[in-house]
């Protein structure tokens, strides 16, 4: 840790610096919605590691940042979860599985048939299970 910062600047200068390799590996593009041509921010999947790194955390516009946050999900907002949830990328596919279970408790049938038809990788299931 660098001189002089607390641990959470010295944390988001950390996640900082992967900037770079999360636009490569994004091509610019959030890693949930899909849009380009937009801000995108880092954003660390629970539960986290020592340092933040690549494989636990994901690469998203503001606008799905915002959507986050309320405790009830904007139902409409969240629909392209059908398509995110089975991507490669295991810190997006368990960020999309977490909303989607959200979702499903909200009432939302989509997201619960979604859900149903899921296949998930062991280490996935493993990650879902830690937090
Ligand atoms: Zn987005």
């Amino acid at each position: 840790m660098a001189k002089g910062l607390t641990p959470k600047r010295a944390r988001l200068d950390a996640l900082a610096q992967l900037g770079k390799d999360l636009t490569r590996r994004s091509r610019a593009h959030c890693e949930l919605c899909g849009h380009g041509q937009t801000r995108l921010g880092a954003l660390e999947v629970a539960p986290l590691p020592g340092e933040p790194d690549m494989a636990h955390t994901i690469f998203i516009c503001e606008p799905c940042q915002e959507a986050m946050g309320p405790k009830d999900l904007d139902r409409q907002y969240w629909r392209f979860l059908e398509t995110a949830i089975w991507s490669d990328l295991p810190p997006v596919q368990v960020t999309a599985v977490r909303l989607s279970r959200q979702l499903s408790a909200q009432g939302e049938d989509w997201a619960t048939s979604l859900l149903e038809g899921l296949y998930l990788e062991p280490g996935i299931i493993e990650w879902l299970n830690e937090s």
